[in-house]
């Protein structure tokens, strides 16, 4: 009976943060084992002792939860680092069949004299000629065994019947398999899938980000400029010349430069405001697709459909624009509402500036305002900053052609309405709306004609949400104030 569950784990490593390329495997092995009534369990593979940390561990745990994954063995998941009794045992079996021996201090495998066969669900059969794999290091100097050796105990121990992986681990797969033949361990059923490639035909990695950091670096002033902070400065050259790709320096060019990074991890995805069901969507059709014309589906539908014989061979192209208008669809198919319930709540995490400022009703309006324009949370507050903090200057095409125009005809008829506008009582968006009517009537000047340079004084742009609304979040206090400025600013041009 027990034979016939089918078991998969996710492995990874707590070295840094949760990747595109590791959710993606996490939720197929979460699908696979879901849809056949089987087990999904998690391993830390913490064996580089140098490189893992608590925090990154809890850090992927909480990613994984984010996109809605559970799994069997959540109330104690095995650590690599605690398991060594359980190798030693294994490795000492190899030891006395003479399968491994001891090289310097660490312990060697020694491959066997027979081609080796990998049989894989999605590559079909790769057969690995006799003497082409050099004997590998299953133990090293620490005493620690290797990934290789804790990867085939650990699979065997934990009863894991199928190894969905990303292809990069199809050439570990020949050692594992001749490894899991000398310890008379069973072989799992592999499936390797595609490997995920930016649309720019690179390999889509965590580098990503010190690679476009360092490009709009070397476009701009930063090297004469420097960073504002002297620690990272110093390594400035060397990430400029390539020699080191670290992080931190990535972020501090991207702060000074205003530059937006490309999400890797999954909690890059999240702080741009992508919701989980949207990237587990978008994260499965990398490298598989349900068949016919059906793009859009939920994790239940994934879990019921996903199987081994849709999934490409060639590798996957992560784009991101289809994934943002993914994102934009299910805003788009969300109320107001919901809309504005959601992105209130991500606010909390990521911009309290919006979340401060805004009560429940006021997000409603904002929600209002950009729910058919909006395709990830932070690109909404991208728009809607004006209202948060002061703008940065004025779009100098529409001051020209709605302000300067005509002898300043824009700018004149603001500096007529301002002082009706000052002595609006109770001030709000409705009655400022019917104000603006109202004046243009009596004067017979076009509405465009008010409104266009009211939203620029208010938003240095002249793309705003309806006037009434606009005027609404502003309030009084903040309209009046940047009218008044924008007619001390342009007094002299008109
Ligand atoms: N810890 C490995 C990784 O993060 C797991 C590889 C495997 O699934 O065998 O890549």
């Amino acid at each position: 009976m027990s034979e016939s569950i089918i078991v998969t784990r996710f492995a990874p490593s707590p070295t840094g943060h949760l990747h595109v390329g590791g959710a993606r495997t996490a939720l197929l092995n979460w699908a696979y084992a879901r849809g056949h009534g089987g087990k999904f369990l998690l391993r830390i593979e913490d064996t580089d002792q140098t490189r893992s940390t608590a925090a990154a561990e809890r850090a992927i745990l909480d990613d994984l939860k984010w996109l809605g994954l559970d799994w069997d063995n959540a109330d104690d998941e095995p650590r690599q680092s605690q398991r060594l009794d359980l190798y030693n045992d294994h490795m000492r079996r190899l030891l006395e069949a003479d399968r491994a021996y001891e090289d310097d201090g660490a312990v060697r495998f020694r491959m066997p004299d027979h081609d080796v066969v990998v049989v894989d669900q999605v590559l079909g059969e790769v057969r690995v000629p006799a003497g082409q794999t050099e004997d590998f290091v299953i133990r090293k100097r620490d005493g620690f065994p290797t990934y290789h050796f804790a990867v085939v105990v650990d699979d065997a121990d934990m009863g894991v019947t199928h190894v969905i992986r990303g292809q990069e681990h199809l050439s570990n797969a020949p050692k594992h398999v001749a490894l899991q033949q000398a310890l008379g361990l069973p072989t799992p059923v592999y499936a390797h899938i595609p490997l995920i490639f930016n649309p720019d035909g690179s390999k889509m990695s965590k580098r990503d980000k010190a690679k476009t950091a360092r490009a709009a670096a070397l476009q701009s002033d930063l090297k004469a400029r420097g960073l504002p902070s002297p620690g990272l400065n110093d390594a400035l050259g060397d990430f400029l010349d390539k020699k080191t790709d670290d992080l931190d320096i990535a972020l501090a060019i991207a702060a000074e430069l205003n530059l937006q990074l490309p999400e890797i991890d999954v909690s890059d995805f999240q702080k741009s405001g992508y919701f989980p069901a949207v990237l587990c969507n978008y994260l499965a059709l990398l490298g598989w697709n349900p068949g016919g014309d059906v793009e859009k589906f939920d994790n239940a539908f994934l879990c019921e459909r996903f199987d081994f014989n849709r999934v490409g061979k060639k590798n996957a192209k992560f784009d991101r624009e289809k994934l943002l208008a993914f994102n934009g669809d299910a805003i788009r198919e969300m109320s107001v509402s919901d809309f504005a319930t959601a992105w209130r709540n991500w606010c909390a995490d990521y911009r309290r500036d919006f979340y401060d400022q805004f009560d429940e009703a006021a997000f409603v309006k904002l929600a209002e305002a950009y729910h058919q324009r909006t395709r990830v949370f932070s690109e909404a507050c991208d728009m809607a900053k004006f209202f948060v903090e002061d703008f940065d200057g004025y779009d100098d095409k529409a001051v020209k052609k709605n302000l300067l125009k005509n002898d300043g005809e824009g700018l004149n008829a603001l500096r007529q309405f301002r002082d009706e506008l000052a002595a609006l009582d109770p001030f709000d968006g409705a009655a400022a709306h019917e104000l603006i009517k109202s004046f243009c009537e009596r004067t017979g000047i076009g509405m465009g004609k008010v409104a266009q340079p009211l939203r620029i004084a208010v938003s240095g742009s002249a793309v705003t949400p309806p006037i009434d609304l606009t005027l609404d979040l502003l309030g009084r206090d903040t309209t009046l104030g940047r009218v008044d400025r924008c007619l001390e600013v342009y007094a002299a041009d008109a």
